[in-house]
């Protein structure tokens, strides 16, 4: 599936942060016609101590640098952004505006979500995007090793509330590795944009409100440290970097 290799990268990076004792959330931001990663970003909330280091925040703040602001809408459009769990309002607002090509995501944001689970920003009409884009929304795909991003989040909240100094009940201690709830798909995406993304195959899962994978999770994946990742990452962002300015716009 297009989508996945590109959402395995995502979740190594919030893995990685997992490990540097940040939110596991993470996210790269992909030139959707070449397929090459342009940007990425993890949550930067506890050690900045700032409310608003999201992890879209980051990569956005990379893609300026490297094109400057007014080069920043012009290439928008054509990026697709891989992110472990769904924008909350605030970065679906900022993408927006932005003129993004597309959020695929993986697990949606309960409290905050901005692509449907609390509110959809990303297709609502109070905020507009760019003319560069349109002026529409973006689309927004859910359910991309969705299992894989909960897990990652179980294990951050259950650490946290072990190391908390009036930690809650035995039982919030207890990683749960066995059940996820149903993903209700059609508050985020239509049927149609749904066998157009994932196939015709897929229908009854849209129905069912079942995993695109089923029950797998691939614990390998989440389990690994992946130290690698930033030195990966830095490597293939530089190189973007240099196509960039090979090419000069005109
Ligand atoms: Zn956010």
């Amino acid at each position: 599936m297009q989508h996945v290799e590109h959402m395995r990268t995502a979740i190594r990076l919030a893995r990685y942060a997992l490990d540097h004792e940040e939110t596991p959330v993470a996210c790269i931001f992909v030139h959707t016609p070449t397929g090459q990663v342009m940007a990425y970003g993890m949550n930067d909330t506890n050690k900045s101590l700032t409310g608003v280091a999201h992890a879209e925040f980051m990569g956005i703040d990379q893609i300026k640098v490297m094109l400057g602001s007014r080069g920043v809408i012009d290439v928008f459009k054509d990026i697709t952004l891989y992110v472990t769990v769904e924008p909350c309002i605030m970065c679906a607002s900022a993408l927006k505006q932005l003129g993004i090509g597309r959020v695929v995501f993986g697990c949606g944001n309960e409290r905050f979500g901005g692509n449907g689970t609390v509110l959809s920003v990303n297709r609502d009409t109070c905020t507009l995007a760019p003319k560069s884009s349109g002026g529409k929304g973006y689309e927004s795909i859910p359910g991309i090793l969705r299992r894989e991003a909960i897990m990652l989040l179980r294990y951050f909240y259950v650490r946290q509330n072990e190391r908390a100094p009036n930690p809650r009940s035995k039982n919030d201690r207890v990683l749960d590795k066995s059940t996820f709830p149903p993903i209700e798909w059609s508050k985020y995406i239509d049927e149609e944009s749904f066998v157009e993304n994932f196939g015709d195959g897929y229908k009854a899962h849209y129905v069912d409100g079942t995993d695109i994978f089923n029950d797998k999770v691939d614990w390998d994946l989440i389990e690994s440290h992946h130290d690698d990742i930033i030195h990966e990452l830095d490597g293939q962002c530089k190189s973007f970097t240099l196509n960039v300015r090979k090419k000069p716009r005109t």
